[in-house]
C-alpha cells in the first residue's frame, strides 16, 4: 500500500531532476507549494493553491506531471487537483477564521493521465530510436520540441545572424556552405530555441527529410550503452541514416567522451559528405572548446559559426511582449518595461522572472502592480549580483522630464536637454559601477571627462539651485523605490 506523501515525495524528486538545476526558480515557484492530500484507487490528488496555479500547471507541465505519475503509479496513474479558495475572494462570506483549513477545496475536473506515447508528426507510433530500420524509409521522434519555433523566436541585433543562417539552412539542408552551423552564446541566450525552430522549419518545407535533435549528453548516454551492448555499429548506422543532425551543447563532451568524439567524427563525416545538414551548439566558441578533440574541432570550423549574443532592451521587451500575449496575461505597461530594464543578463532569467512575478501574484491573490514587480525582481536578482543599469537610469530620466532619448544623447545645448543629460550621468556614477569612460560611451559617446563634469556640475547645481535641487530629490526617490 503505497503513501501518498511518499508517493508525490517522489514524484517531486522525478520532477526536480527533469526540470534541472537551471530550472531551480520553476520547481520552487510551481511544485513546492502542491500538497498531496490523498491517494485512493491509483488517484493521487494534490491540492493546489488558485485556479490560476491549476491552470498554469496544465498548460506548462502536463507532459511532465503525465510522465512522473504513470512512473510512479502505472499507466493507470490519475492526477487530481484540489484548489484552495482563498476565504478573501470566497464566494460567501466565512465567520470563523480557518486559515488552514481554507475553504474545501473544488475539485476540478479530474485529470486523466494515460500512457505517453511517443509520436511522430503524423500521429504514427515510433519505435525507439535505436530500432534498426532495415530498409524501410527511416521514421523516429525528431526529439522537436514543437513550442520552439522560428515564428517565435523574436528577432534582434543579437541573434541576426543566426537567425538568417538558419533560416537558409531550413530552406536548403546540406546545400549552403553553412555545413556544419555552429552556433554559440552564452547560457539562456535562445541556442536551443533556435536549433529546435531550424529544425521544425526544416521538417516544414521538406516533409520528407529526417530531422534529429540529441544533446551531446543524449549522445554520450546511447554511445556508452551501445559499447556495453555490443551494438556500437548499429548505432553509427542509425545517426548515418538521418538527413538532418541537431547535435545540443557540445561543450559537454569537454574533458570527457573521448570515444563518443571519435564516433561522432565518423558519423559527421559520413553525414557531410552526403549532404546531410549538422547543426552543433555550444556554449563556447570554437577557438574555447580546446579540450575537444582537435580533429573533431577543426570540423566545427568547416561552416559556418555563428553568436548570439545579450538582447537590447527593445528585443527584451518584444521577448517579454510576446511571452504575455501567448500566455494570455494583461500586464501593465510599466511592469513589463520594469522587468525588461531590470534583467538584462539572459533570456532565460527573463523568462523566469516574469513567471516569478505571475505566480507571486497568484499565490498571494495580488494584482500585478509595479510594487510587486519591484519587491520581487530586487529578490530574485540578489542572487545573480545585479546593479540598476545605465539603460534603467535613462529611461527614468526621459520619463521625468518627459524628454525623448534620442534628444537627450544628443549634442544640443538646450537647457533642458543638457540637465536631464548631466543628471543622468551623474546618476549613472552614483548608481552603477560602471567607469566615466563606459557612461560616457553609452550616454551619446561622450569621454570621461565631460562625464566628470557633468557630475561635478549636477552637485553644485543641487547645492545652489533650489528647483535643480528638487529634480535630484525627487530622481533618488524613484530609484530607491
Ligand atoms: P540556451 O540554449 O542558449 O541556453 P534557450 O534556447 O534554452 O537558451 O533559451 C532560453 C529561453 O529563452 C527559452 O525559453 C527560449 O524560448 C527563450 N528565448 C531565447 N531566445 C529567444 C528569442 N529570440 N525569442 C523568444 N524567446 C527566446
Ligand atoms: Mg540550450
Amino acid at each position: 500500500m503505497q503513501n501518498y506523501k511518499s508517493v508525490w515525495e517522489n514524484c517531486l524528486k522525478i520532477i526536480k531532476e527533469n526540470l534541472g538545476s537551471e530550472n531551480e526558480q520553476v520547481y520552487r515557484t510551481w511544485f513546492e507549494p502542491i500538497v498531496p492530500i490523498q491517494l485512493e484507487d491509483n488517484v493521487l490528488t494534490i491540492r493546489v493553491p488558485s485556479q490560476f496555479f491549476y491552470e498554469w500547471l496544465e498548460e506548462h507541465f502536463i507532459d511532465l506531471l503525465k510522465k512522473t505519475i504513470r512512473l510512479q503509479l502505472g499507466p493507470n496513474g490519475m492526477l487530481k487537483y484540489s484548489i484552495l479558495m482563498d476565504t478573501s475572494i470566497a464566494d460567501q462570506p466565512i465567520a470563523t477564521n480557518i486559515p488552514s483549513v481554507g475553504r474545501q477545496a473544488t475539485v476540478n475536473r479530474p485529470k486523466d493521465v494515460p500512457m505517453v506515447i511517443s509520436e511522430d508528426e503524423n500521429g504514427h507510433e515510433i519505435p525507439n530510436p535505436f530500432v534498426w530500420p532495415g530498409l524501410q524509409k527511416l521514421r523516429i521522434n525528431s526529439q522537436l520540441n514543437g513550442n520552439y519555433t522560428l515564428e517565435n523566436f523574436i528577432e534582434g541585433d543579437c541573434n541576426r545572424l543566426a537567425r538568417a543562417a538558419g533560416y537558409a539552412v531550413a530552406e536548403k539542408p546540406g546545400l549552403t556552405s553553412f555545413n556544419p552551423l555552429f552556433l554559440h552564446g552564452g547560457v539562456g541566450l535562445g541556442k536551443t530555441h533556435l536549433a529546435h525552430a531550424i529544425g521544425i522549419k526544416t521538417k516544414e518545407l521538406h516533409p520528407d527529410k529526417t530531422v534529429l535533435y540529441v544533446t551531446s549528453e543524449q549522445f554520450l548516454q546511447q554511445y556508452v550503452d551501445a559499447v556495453k551492448n555490443k551494438n556500437t555499429n548499429d548505432f553509427i548506422h542509425f545517426y548515418e541514416l538521418v538527413d538532418f543532425l541537431i547535435l545540443d551543447d557540445i561543450q559537454f563532451w569537454s574533458n570527457k567522451g573521448i570515444h563518443t568524439q571519435e564516433a561522432f567524427f565518423q558519423i559527421f563525416n559520413y553525414l557531410h559528405q552526403r549532404h546531410s545538414q549538422i547543426i552543433i551548439t555550444s556554449d563556447k566558441a570554437p577557438s574555447e572548446l580546446g579540450t575537444l578533440e582537435p580533429r573533431l574541432l577543426s570540423r566545427l570550423k568547416w561552416g559556418l559559426s555563428a553568436d548570439l549574443l545579450v538582447p537590447d532592451v527593445e528585443t527584451r521587451l518584444a521577448i517579454l511582449r510576446q511571452k504575455l500575449a501567448n500566455d494570455g496575461i494583461d500586464m501593465p505597461e510599466e511592469v513589463i518595461e520594469y522587468i525588461a530594464y531590470n534583467i538584462n543578463t539572459n533570456i532565460r532569467e527573463l523568462e523566469g522572472a516574469l513567471v516569478s512575478l505571475i505566480a507571486q501574484a497568484s499565490l498571494n491573490h495580488r494584482q500585478i502592480t509595479l510594487d510587486l514587480a519591484k519587491q520581487m525582481i530586487d529578490q530574485f536578482v540578489k542572487s545573480t549580483s545585479r546593479e540598476i543599469t545605465i539603460d534603467y537610469i535613462q529611461k527614468v530620466v526621459c520619463d521625468y522630464f518627459k524628454l525623448p532619448l534620442d534628444s537627450v544623447l544628443s549634442n544640443s545645448r538646450k537647457r533642458e536637454l543638457v540637465t536631464a543629460r548631466q543628471l543622468t550621468m551623474y546618476f549613472a556614477k552614483k548608481m552603477t559601477k560602471s567607469s566615466l569612460a563606459i557612461i560616457g560611451l553609452q550616454c551619446g559617446n561622450r569621454d570621461h571627462a565631460t562625464v566628470l563634469h557633468a557630475c561635478k556640475n549636477v552637485v553644485n547645481l543641487s547645492e545652489t539651485d533650489k528647483q535643480f535641487h528638487h529634480w535630484v530629490e525627487d530622481l533618488e526617490k524613484k530609484f530607491r523605490e
